[in-house]
């Protein structure tokens, strides 16, 4: 619902004025100093910018000030439309089509989302309502304001945020679990995701990652003014270390502009196939023997288990054609694709193929092939994955799988001076600390 910030106040006291104007003196001082440090930290002229978002601000502070004004604050409700909002304050309908015209030149708005944020001023007149100023919010970073200028007309501005780019470093120790500690460290998600992308052939998050063991990333943000991290880039150097192993990985741009992570002596963590094909699923039943929950017999699971929502992206674990895709007796809706001559691997219980899976479609290795499911004998959502190695079914979590090929020649000598130059940026963030 709505939220009344400040209301209507028709008795307004001169003595507020006196408390508030040092207030906003000290305000824009604040400001006009952090618009100089910010310029020499980036080294980048975004002063106009800046400056625009200050008059806004100035503005907005005095449009508040003029007594018969109100302001308030609108969280939207899904579909909501501002039509109905300047409808609600009372503002002419001749008022509210000159706002949305102004609106539209800067920015073609559809119905609001869920929450979306509003800020309105409102002027009161004898003959009715007037809108003095209105802020949509349209995402984290842009915002549309109209406000009347000079000439009494209604003009629309779309404010953007300058984004600026700042590599950020992170080292954390495991605590409960790579998700939460990397969220407890401030990580966003999309470089966890990333991450586990690049560490998903090797390293089994749930299995090897103990608690004591630690991770460092180094990474690229994109910070707004106020400093908070608004999108992320691309992992340029991470590390993992426990007791049995301590892998790290630097970023390679080969001369293409493609990317690659390799290790400190330029060989590949990647295999030709993965051992997870599924992001933020659980193992809950390996490869062996085991009691079957249906028929009761004793069988030998020929696949691994993943629990996992229905709906959850399948990938494929490496590239290939597919060979089957279709509904199959008690694997229900089910996938197979051959990568070579000597392995082929299965996906089954799906929900759903992903668009173009069929047979004889070429798949790259992490291209979503489905979604996990229910179907066909299946004891609970979760994805049935089986690896096959000339024609036998093997264990997909235990099987020696061939790597990808090391770097040589001259992009080994490029991959050894990008690596310094990573190293240099690690210690020079590091002293910035
Ligand atoms: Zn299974």
């Amino acid at each position: 619902m709505y939220k009344k910030i400040l209301s209507y106040r028709p008795n307004f006291r001169p003595s507020l004025v006196f408390l508030l104007i040092p207030i906003l003196i000290s305000f824009i001082f604040i400001a006009k100093s952090f618009d100089q440090y910010s310029e020499r930290e980036n080294g980048e002229s975004k002063n106009q910018e800046l400056e625009n978002n200050l008059i806004t601000v100035k503005d907005f502070l005095f449009g508040q000030f003029n007594s018969g004004s109100a302001k308030f604050e609108f969280n939207a409700r899904n579909g909501d439309s501002i039509q109905r909002i300047l409808s609600d304050q009372k503002i002419s309908q001749a008022d509210i089509n000159n706002v949305l015209n102004a609106f539209r030149r800067e920015y073609n708005v559809g119905p609001l989302r869920k929450d979306q944020k509003i800020y309105l001023i409102v002027k009161r007149e004898k003959n009715g309502n007037l809108v003095s100023r209105l802020t949509v919010n349209i995402d984290n970073i842009t915002s549309v304001h109209v406000f009347l200028n000079k000439d009494n007309l209604y003009e629309a501005k779309r404010v953007t945020k300058v984004l600026t780019k700042k590599n950020h470093f992170v080292e954390t120790t495991i605590d409960r679990g790579i998700y939460r500690s990397a969220k407890q460290s401030g990580i966003e998600n999309s470089i966890v995701a990333q991450f586990a992308r690049l560490y998903g052939f090797e390293v089994d998050f749930q299995r090897d990652l103990k608690k004591n063991d630690k991770i460092k990333i180094f990474y690229e943000r994109y910070l707004d003014d106020d400093g908070i991290s608004q999108r992320t880039g691309n992992i340029i150097y991470s590390e993992i270390i426990n007791a049995d192993k301590n892998i790290t990985l630097y970023r390679y741009e080969y001369p293409n502009g493609t990317m690659g992570y390799f290790t400190p002596e330029g060989k590949s963590i990647e295999k030709s196939l993965m051992r997870t094909p599924i992001n933020g699923a659980k193992l809950t039943s390996r490869y062996g023997f085991r009691i079957h929950p249906i028929l009761g017999f004793n069988h030998l699971h020929q696949g691994t288990d993943f629990a996992a929502p229905i709906g959850t992206p399948v990938m494929a674990s490496g590239s290939g054609t597919v060979e089957y895709a279709g509904w199959k007796g008690g694997y229900g809706k089910f996938i197979s694709i051959r990568h070579s001559s000597v392995y082929q691997t299965n996906y089954a219980h799906l929900q759903d193929y992903a668009k173009g899976i069929r047979r004889g479609a070429k798949v790259q290795q992490g291209q979503i092939i489905g979604y996990s499911g229910n179907t066909g004998s299946s004891t609970g959502p979760h994805l049935h994955y089986e690896v096959v190695v000339n024609g036998k079914k093997e264990n997909s979590q235990t099987l020696k799988l061939p790597s990808s090929a090391p770097l040589e020649g001259s992009n080994k000598n490029l991959f050894e001076i990008q690596k310094r130059n990573i190293d240099n940026l690690i210690l020079e963030t590091a002293k910035k600390k």
